[in-house]
Formats: C-alpha cells, sequence, structure tokens
C-alpha cells in the first residue's frame, strides 16, 4: 500500500514536473507550474463529484464509479466494501427470515414487549391465542389487550419463576399459559401456550372425585349409623362381633373425613367456596383449635404454647382458614411423641403476617419436603395408619393460602421436629371491625 502511494505520489510531482517544465520552455515556470495544479485539481473535483454521486444513491445497487490511478484504487476498495456489506446484508435478511419463518411455524405465541409492555414484535400463534392484529396492535401496550388483572400484576411483579394461566382475551373457550423471560435492557419475551387440553382434563379429574365423594357420602352415612347403633348396644353380641363393630366404626369414620376432605378440597380448588371474605380473629381462632388440639392430645401431655401478636386480624375466609390452621396444629399433636412441646405463634412484621407452628415432634426427612403439600404424599406411609390422616391436610392447608396470596414454609429435620409457617402478604392484615373484635368472622 505504502508502495502503490509512493508511486502516486511521484506520478502527481512527475506530472507538475512536466507542467512546469513545459512553463519554463515558454519562460513561465510559475503559470505551468499553477497550469498543472489547476489540471489536477479540476481532475479530483471531478473524481470527488463521481463518488459523491455514488454515494448519494446508496439503494440502487449500482456499481461503484470507474477511475484510473488513485481514484481508480479508491473506487475499487469502496466497491469491494460495498460489495461485502450488501452479502452480509442478503445472509443476515435470509436467518432473519428464517427465523422468522420458524418462530410462526411455532405452536406457541411469542410476543416481545419493552419494559413497559409495548408491544414490538409477535409471531402468528400470538395473534391466533390472543387476539392481536399487526395493523393496529403494533406499538400499543399488551395491558390493553390481555386485560385480565392476574396478567397485570404478574407482568409488573417481575419474578417469574411460576407461569401463569388464564382464559384467552380473544377466544375464551381457549385457556393459556403465560410465561415471561427478561432480556436486553429489561425488555420482556412472552411464551404463550395453549393448555386448554390439560386444563379440561384436570376439570374432568376434579369433577370425578367431587361426584364419587357425593354420590358415596349418603351411603357411608347410613352404614356409618347403623354401625354406631350396632356398636352401642355391643354387649349384645358376642366378643368376636364387637371388636369387628368396633374396627368397621373406626374405618367408616375415617371414610367419611376422607370423603369430608376429598369435597373441601375441590371446592377450594375450584374457587367455588371462596368469595366471602371476612375479618377474622386469628387469636380466638388460635385459642379454639388449641382448645381442641389439647382435647385431641388427650393424656400424652403436650405442652402447649400461644403467642399471638398484637395484630391478629386478617382478611380472608374464616371457614377456610380454620381448617387449614386446624390441619397444622392437628399433625403437629398427630407427629409429636407424648410430652413433646407445640408452640404456636403469630406475628406481622414489614412483610405481612406470620403464623407459625413448631414442634418439638418426630420431624421430616428434607427430601419429602417439597413434595407434602401433594395429596396423599406421606413423608413415612408406616405411620399414617396410626395417625388415623387422610393425606388431604396439607394439600387442603396449601390450597387455602394460594386463595388468600399466602404460601407455607415447610422447616423440618428428622428428629428435631417441625415448623410450618403461613406467610400472608401485608395486605390481608386487618383493622378489627367493632362488632367483630369479640367474634370471628365478620362480613366485610
Ligand atoms: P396426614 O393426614 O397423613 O397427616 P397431611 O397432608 O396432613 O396428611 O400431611 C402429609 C404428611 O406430612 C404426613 O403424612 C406426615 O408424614 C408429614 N407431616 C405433616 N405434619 C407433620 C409434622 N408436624 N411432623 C412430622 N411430619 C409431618
Amino acid at each position: 500500500m505504502n508502495y502503490k502511494w509512493s508511486r502516486y505520489l511521484r506520478l502527481i510531482l512527475a506530472f507538475l514536473a512536466v507542467t512546469t517544465g513545459a512553463g519554463l520552455a515558454f519562460g513561465y515556470p510559475v503559470e505551468g507550474l499553477l497550469a498543472g495544479l489547476f489540471i489536477y485539481l479540476t481532475w479530483t473535483l471531478a473524481q470527488s463529484r463521481k463518488l459523491y454521486q455514488w454515494l448519494a444513491n446508496p439503494g440502487t445497487g449500482e456499481a461503484a464509479p470507474e477511475s484510473v490511478g488513485l481514484w481508480g484504487d479508491i473506487f475499487d476498495g469502496l466497491h469491494k466494501l460495498h460489495r461485502g456489506h450488501l452479502a452480509t446484508q442478503d445472509r443476515l435478511l435470509a436467518q432473519f427470515n428464517r427465523l422468522q419463518e420458524s418462530t410462526n411455524a411455532m405452536r406457541d405465541g411469542v410476543v416481545m414487549t419493552d419494559a413497559e409492555g409495548v408491544l414490538e414484535w409477535w409471531n402468528g400463534s400470538a395473534e391466533y391465542l390472543l387476539g392481536l392484529k399487526r395493523q393496529t396492535d403494533l406499538g400499543q401496550p399488551i395491558h390493553n389487550l390481555v386485560r385480565a388483572p392476574a396478567f397485570q400484576v404478574y407482568f409488573r411483579q417481575r419474578d417469574y419463576r411460576e407461569p401463569l394461566e388464564l382464559r384467552s382475551p380473544a377466544r375464551p373457550h381457549l385457556h393459556l399459559q403465560i410465561l415471561i423471560s427478561l432480556f436486553g435492557e429489561d425488555d420482556r419475551l412472552i411464551v404463550v401456550k395453549d393448555v386448554t387440553r390439560l386444563f379440561q382434563l384436570e376439570q374432568m379429574r376434579r369433577d370425578f372425585v367431587s361426584n364419587v365423594s357425593h354420590e358415596m357420602r349418603t351411603p357411608l352415612t347410613v352404614i356409618s349409623g347403623y354401625l354406631e347403633t350396632l356398636v352401642d348396644n355391643s354387649e349384645e353380641f358376642p366378643p368376636r362381633w364387637q371388636r369387628a363393630l368396633r374396627t368397621m366404626a373406626q374405618q367408616s369414620a375415617r371414610m367419611e373425613s376422607l370423603i369430608t376432605d376429598l369435597l373441601l378440597l375441590s371446592k377450594l380448588e375450584t374457587g367455588e367456596d371462596h368469595g366471602i371474605e371476612a375479618v377474622v380473629d386469628v387469636r380466638a381462632m388460635c385459642q379454639q383449635i388449641s382448645n381442641d388440639a389439647r382435647a385431641l392430645s388427650g393424656d400424652s401431655g403436650h405442652e402447649f404454647q400461644l403467642d399471638i401478636g398484637e395484630r391478629h386480624f386478617l382478611r380472608g375466609d374464616g371457614d377456610q382458614l380454620r381448617s387449614a390452621f386446624s390441619n397444622l396444629i392437628f399433625n403437629a399433636v398427630k407427629y409429636t411423641p407424648a410430652g413433646g412441646k407445640i408452640e404456636i405463634r403469630w406475628h406481622t412484621d414489614r412483610e405481612g403476617a406470620h403464623l407459625s407452628v413448631k414442634d418439638s415432634g418426630i420431624g421430616i426427612d428434607p427430601v419429602h419436603i417439597p413434595r407434602l403439600t401433594e395429596r396423599f404424599y406421606r413423608a413415612d406411609p408406616s405411620r399414617h395408619k396410626e395417625t388415623g390422616g387422610t393425606g388431604l391436610g396439607l394439600a387442603i392447608v396449601k390450597h387455602v393460602l394460594l386463595n388468600h396470596d399466602a404460601r407455607l414454609e415447610i422447616l423440618s429435620r428428622i428428629g428435631d421436629g417441625s415448623e410450618f409457617i403461613c406467610h400472608f402478604p401485608r395486605e390481608r392484615l386487618a383493622e378489627p371491625l367493632p362488632e367483630s373484635a369479640a367474634e370471628t368472622g365478620d362480613e366485610v
């Protein structure tokens, strides 16, 4: 390059020497040099004009102008750069089209928005599932189109570990699962899945369990009633029959509580029973439940400790909360050997309110903890006959807490006792209603 450059320099100098020499021959060396400089300047301006015109129309795809010498090399260099640039552009465009084709072929909807939810791009499935329209919705906030309050809360919370399920705003018969990922500068990638089939199966399962439980309830009540009468008059039977009758009565009572729990669980799952928002006095409720727990403990000599903080009113469904708290407290009794200690503590802080039920019982191996709230999951299946539990208690607790925007935390180690903590958000705390201070569960 340097060699070429010095050659061009020599050529220019030689040209100026020729014009100066020609001027000298006629006795005007300075005029000869000026004439040479003028000719060179004119030629340079003509080349610059060609370049300017070519650069002014970049889209035409025209080849760079032709020239000789230094300008020829500059034009060739620019031509090569331009060709390389066009090739890269074509390659990127082909890749982009391919990517767009593949995302359009996806059955899941994909939507890209900025941090405020302004729609930037979406694929064909998102158009179908969410009812987005390219002509009108580009640049619109997604919240104007997907208006479900749950979606607005989910979008803003920035914690997207769990997906959100909702009905399609465009096609109400479709059930969608929404999963958001953060990318770029706080932008959002929203993946929308059609889970209608799964939702219907789940619905069928829930209906089946609820219908079977309903159907079984009546015959079982009849059987239990007769068995109770027979047990009451069991002296009339031989001793062998007396034992059999007692076992039958116990088992039918177990089945009754199983059916009660199944029905409650299916009500909680469908949200059928939800909506009675009341101001619940947690202190009074915990006192009542711990009295019942003392009765359940009987002669086992469990030590109970109740520590309820000052702000003890919660907005929620009194029956559901009673059912959740009593499951936790009765479990503490069932899984704590005689003489053990059970602490029930309610306190509030900046985050919200917390009910902790702590026992000094047998504890749970941490491997079981993530699955304890599944229906019929038992950490120690050999014990459930002894405790007489239904295996549905913690599933009920989980659903009640879900209905109250709360969550369950379980801390435990084998042999070290367990602690079950219900965390309620601050918004659930309530002030006592004048007449509700003495009662539990007045409607708000
Ligand atoms: P169950 O009717 O069997 O008690 P739950 O759903 O209430 O069913 O509890 C599920 C399982 O969790 C129990 O079978 C038991 O293994 C374990 N568990 C619950 N509470 C405690 C506790 N306080 N201490 C030890 N294990 C517990």
